[in-house]
């Protein structure tokens, strides 16, 4: 595979971050807290294993908001962007973490790979592509 390096942004630029080869795993999320922290019918999120992402920038604009015992959602403080979901102690230690795909400056190197929580996808939201699906 390619090398392949990305730098990624929230909306007011604060934070900024690179990561290092193509992600891992790419997967759309249709579970309720994604659509809910997201805004959206769904969530993208790219995988990167740990070594494989650096905070460049931003680090004390950071907000994590705990969704449930092992899993941290963490956001900008100043422009509200969702941005890494990753373990509780995250960014204070990094660890291997999913990055929203829409905060890439570019791509993630890698096609999506399937959607997941389908059953709780918005009734209002049709999937229309071939990828595979899992109902969690
Ligand atoms: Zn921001
Ligand atoms: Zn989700």
């Amino acid at each position: 595979m390619a090398s392949h390096t990305g730098t990624g942004s929230c909306l007011c630029g604060t934070v900024k971050y690179q990561v290092d080869n193509s992600a891992e795993s790419v997967l759309h999320c249709h579970c309720w807290m994604c659509r809910k922290q997201h805004g959206a019918a769904f969530a993208t999120w790219a995988f990167y294993p740990i070594g494989r992402f650096r905070l460049l920038a931003g680090t004390e604009a950071l907000q994590t908001y705990i969704s449930s015992e092992k899993v941290g959602r963490t956001f900008c403080r100043e422009c509200g962007s969702s941005l890494f979901f990753a373990p509780p102690e995250f960014p204070k230690r990094l660890t291997a973490v999913w990055v929203a795909a829409g905060t890439l400056d570019g791509e993630p190197g890698r096609k999506p790979d399937s959607h997941i929580f389908v059953s709780c996808k918005a009734a209002w939201y049709a999937i229309t592509d071939d990828l595979p699906q899992s109902a969690e």
